[in-house]
């Protein structure tokens, strides 16, 4: 059904009836910007080796994307393309590499969100979806819904016809390591289990991943794909699946996918609240990814970071942790990767 509104709404558009905003003064332009977490990332906390695989994962992320948009693909298909890439990779916390819940499984949360018209997909907690970026998709375009959860979203993908795996194809050694480490500081942690969480979250990486990118037509569209926290219970559900916390488009303002502290996201709406400023207040959007991010959130306690980007293709990544896994790249030009805070 709202793949039809859409398609009524383009072809209108193609009529000269309706216009996405900057469709029509769009230069052609393409690019892309994407996340893989961010936190306690310090040289001394990644090998040679290591950071390596982290700028080699991140720049074939990004191949993948500028693939779509190069060859006239939205913006959509190019954000999937890369989340899809670090879903399948070990090294960050979505797909493959996604943390455990204290009960030892792994529970997903993703979400998509297109800037033309503000449609949106999100699934929260799904166990068995391989990809879960590419269930935000079927759920914005082949539901009435924009966010389905649990098992109910995992029907959804078996109707789909989506791949699914038995949970334990989520398993890796390094973040089982991670919930025992976690465990232990709860366990041992003579402050309320709230503080304890506050203390966990100082040391521990966060590894989400995301992407934003405006298509050769000037379209915006975000993404982001997570295991959500270590050691998370009681059905917790982050700020990724959340439109408006953990992604946001508007073709009037900017796209943005967010990683960090997913509370604080969600109460304070980081990845809308950016777009807003840029969008009521005219700031672009390294203005108002500082603001948000260096400012509100800073304020409140809150760690983490975003991408953004615009219409014409300005990008700003910031965060207030040590580190942010990030890269991007504009048209035809060269693969930008950055990981630490004083990498430019
Ligand atoms: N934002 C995610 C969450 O709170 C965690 C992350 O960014 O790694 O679920």
């Amino acid at each position: 059904m709202k793949k039809l509104y859409l398609s009524v709404l383009l072809t209108a558009a193609a009529f000269g009836s309706i216009t996405p905003a900057h469709a029509d003064d769009h230069n052609g332009d393409y690019a892309m910007a994407i996340h893989g977490g961010a936190g306690t990332i310090t040289r001394a906390n990644l090998t040679a080796e290591q950071e390596q695989a982290y700028k080699d994962k991140l720049t074939e992320a990004l191949e993948a994307g500028r693939k779509v948009l190069k060859e006239g693909g939205d913006s959509t298909t190019a954000v999937i393309a890369a989340i899809q890439v670090m879903e399948a990779s070990p090294l960050f916390n979505s797909g493959k590499g996604a943390v455990y819940t204290w009960n030892g499984e792994h529970e997903l949360d993703a979400s998509l969100m297109e800037g033309l018209n503000q449609n949106a997909g999100a699934v929260a907690g799904v166990k068995t979806v391989k990809s879960p970026i590419e269930l935000a998709r079927k759920v914005m375009e082949e539901s009435v819904h924009v966010m389905l959860s649990g098992e109910g979203a995992e029907q959804f993908s078996r109707q789909q016809g989506l791949e699914q795996l038995d949970n334990s194809y989520f398993n890796t050694e390094h973040r089982y390591q991670q919930l025992q480490k976690a465990k232990e500081t709860i366990n041992k942690s003579e402050q309320a289990e709230q503080q304890a969480w506050e203390y966990l979250d100082l040391d521990y990486k966060y590894g989400t991943v995301g992407a934003v990118a405006v298509d050769k037509n000037g379209l915006l569209s975000a993404g982001t794909s997570t295991g959500g926290m270590t050691a998370k219970r009681y059905g917790r559900i982050g700020d990724s699946p959340i439109i408006g916390a953990g992604t946001w488009a508007d073709n009037e303002s900017c796209a943005v996918s967010a990683t960090g502290h997913g509370e604080y996201f969600i109460r304070f709406h980081v990845a809308a609240d950016i777009c807003s400023r840029v969008k009521h207040q005219g700031l672009s959007v390294s203005e108002a990814g500082d603001e948000v991010i260096h400012g509100v959130l800073e304020q409140a306690g809150g760690t983490g970071g975003v991408i953004i980007i615009d219409a014409d293709g300005n990008i700003a990544m910031p965060f207030n942790t040590e580190g942010m896994y990030r890269g991007y790249f504009k048209g035809q030009g060269k693969a930008e990767i950055a990981i630490y805070n004083e990498d430019e």
